[in-house]
């Protein structure tokens, strides 16, 4: 087999590690292979002893085939400390370091010496138990212990992580179960998510959230129904009630989910409850729950008790969040909290509406309203977020309404097919309800119109008007609001906005299409998203407060793609805003009435 060009670091770095072993005092000895393989992808491996508080412990210090370029393996050999001594996996191997942490890589043994040295430290920790909270705050390392994701349906839940106790309601389907806060919530969401509106098809049963006030510990993790029943009790009579509710509703099983708080973070923890001992087949579970009754004349309570009075069984199951605040910050980010509550239009949903679309549906806005009137063709896909089977042919707004949908259930995304216009006219609710509007769609006449509704109707929102310049040399995000000038303010009488940065030898004329009439601005997606970007940000900015008056933005490309183009900065720019040198950069920049306007002009 050739020598690949690492193998040379590799036989390096082994032989110092063996080198270190034989000077550990007392020295260790290399590992056979029958030893070695239990690691997946083992090259060789070591074992060492080394005392700790008194008590010898023994480790296997264990390297692959890409070592010094992967991290060693310690092991504690020969003592089951799974779930008791945090960071002690299964096997024996102990987390040292983060999964994707920074480490020296080199072929001495520097590294080594630091990983002993930290599993020394480890071990003394647990053994003085001064790290064992550590075993509550990375509870979903442990709660998923041994569970075979393959044949167990994990939970996905839109709950809010928070308590307090409270029945939910679940959907079991072929891949997944769903939980939600009430069965509507949870239809709306499947409904959005599977893009087929088919009424009341999903149904939904009860299962029950209890919020517990500190982390479990693995030694408190329930095994069965019993320990369910007394933490229920713990937490009082309200959840032993919510508890009784859920069994009497559905007895033949139902999920239940573990809120607690970790430090700063919500932990969900779920779990799968069954009426019987697992040595039963389910199908028995309900004749044995209304035994000596004639069918359908069991008191419900005689049914709860008996539940909570036999062990039963409660599988755990893993909890993937998928509710908003989740998706959208991973629980962290307080901007995209905000959002939530956030309503945006977007006019235009083209080269750039679409790509601002995803982007803002990304950060978490609460209401997209999409309007559009145009049809997405072949020659949109390049630079378009959608493409392919059901999208080209069909009307763009509607299109990327029911595609964002998808990826984001729980927006509320409102498409109109139509042209704006004529959505105001049947509907000016929908334009008034909007916290922001953005304008892409570069068509002077339209942007006209909607700068002189903006400027002349009152509580019209502010609207962001964004362009690209002819081959993405320059972007613009004018942000129109009620203090500052107006987008009229900007451009002379046919629409030629007065403030490019670009002087163009020769001024481009837009590609024509074989027909009358079409034309279009060629540039491609990767030239466009900067000025993307831009847009999207000014938006969240005008929705954040950030920006309190009208505001211009300005995205400048490189200045190598505006000379390929046979084009230079406008001298006239410069001299008012400053050199602009290699560009890509965004200036931010007044966007004061000015006296020429005769919108601005009272
Ligand atoms: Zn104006």
């Amino acid at each position: 087999m050739p020598d690949w060009p690492l193998a040379a670091w590799h036989r390096k770095a082994v032989a110092a590690l063996a080198a270190y072993i034989q000077n550990h005092t007392p020295p260790g000895r290399e590992l056979s292979s029958s030893e070695l393989g239990r690691s997946s992808s083992p090259s060789r491996g070591w074992r060492i002893s080394t005392e700790v508080n008194g008590q010898s412990f023994e480790l296997d210090i264990i390297v692959d085939l890409h070592f010094p370029f992967s991290l060693p393996s310690i092991f504690l050999v020969g003592q089951d400390r799974f779930l008791s001594w945090p960071h002690v996996e299964q096997s024996g191997k102990l987390c040292l370091l983060p999964e994707h942490a920074g480490f020296e890589i080199s072929t001495d043994v520097r590294l080594i010496d630091h990983l002993v040295q930290n599993a020394r430290d480890l071990i003394r920790q647990c053994l003085d138990g001064s790290n064992r909270a550590d075993l509550a705050t990375e509870v979903i390392s442990y709660w998923g212990a041994g569970l075979n994701d393959a044949k167990v349906k994990r939970f996905w839940s839109i709950l809010k992580p928070v308590g307090p106790t409270r029945s939910i309601a679940y959907w079991e389907g072929q891949r997944f179960v769903l939980l939600a806060e009430t069965a509507e919530k949870g239809r709306t969401w499947l409904e959005h998510f599977k893009g087929e509106f088919t009424g009341s098809r999903f149904s939904f049963s009860s299962g029950i959230f209890l919020w517990l006030p500190a982390p479990l510990y693995p030694e408190q993790y329930p095994a069965n129904n019993t320990f369910l029943r007394e933490i229920a009790k713990k937490l009082g009579q309200h959840s032993v009630d919510v508890l009784v509710k859920v069994i009497k509703s559905s007895q033949e099983g139902f999920p239940v989910v573990f809120g607690f708080d970790v430090g700063q973070d919500s932990v969900l923890a779920g779990a799968w409850s069954l009426p019987l001992n697992h040595s039963i087949p389910h199908h028995n579970a309900r004749s044995s729950l209304t035994r000596g009754f004639r069918s359908g004349k069991i008191p419900p309570a005689v049914i709860a008790r008996r539940y909570l009075a036999s062990p039963g069984v409660l599988e755990k199951r893993r909890v993937q969040r998928c509710d908003r605040a989740w998706i959208h910050a991973r629980g962290g980010d307080a901007k995209a909290a905000r959002h939530v509550h956030k309503r945006i239009m977007l006019i235009g949903c083209g080269a750039l509406g679409s790509q601002i679309a995803e982007l803002l549906a990304q950060g978490g806005v609460g209401r997209l309203v999409l309007v559009d009137h145009d049809t997405l063709s072949w020659d949109n896909v390049g630079r378009h977020i959608l493409g392919g089977p059901g999208q080209v042919g069909t009307n763009k707004a509607e299109a990327i309404g029911k595609e964002l949908q998808q990826r984001f259930p729980e927006l509320d995304i409102v498409a109109a097919g139509r042209r704006w216009q004529d959505v105001y006219q049947q509907k000016e609710q929908l334009f008034r309800e909007c916290d922001v509007i953005v304008s892409t769609t570069g068509d002077w006449a339209s942007e006209a119109a909607l700068n002189l509704l903006a400027r002349r109707s009152p509580h019209f929102p502010p609207v962001v008007f964004g362009w690209s310049e002819a081959y993405a040399c320059a972007g613009h995000a004018v942000a129109v609001l009620d203090m500052g000038g107006c987008l009229t303010c900007g451009m002379d009488g046919l629409g030629t906005f007065q403030h490019s940065p670009i002087s163009w030898s020769v001024t481009p004329i837009p590609q024509r299409e074989p027909g009358c009439g079409g034309f279009f601005q060629p540039f491609g997606s990767i030239a466009t998203n900067p000025i993307n970007a831009m847009i999207a940000s000014t938006a969240l900015d005008v929705l954040e407060g950030t920006i309190a008056r009208s505001h211009h933005r300005l995205w400048v490309g490189s200045s190598e793609a505006l000379t390929s183009h046979g084009a230079q900065w406008s001298e006239a720019w410069i001299a008012r805003y400053g050199e602009i040198g290699t560009g890509e950069r965004v200036y931010r920049l007044a966007w004061p009435v000015q006296e020429h306007c005769p919108l601005c002009q009272k």
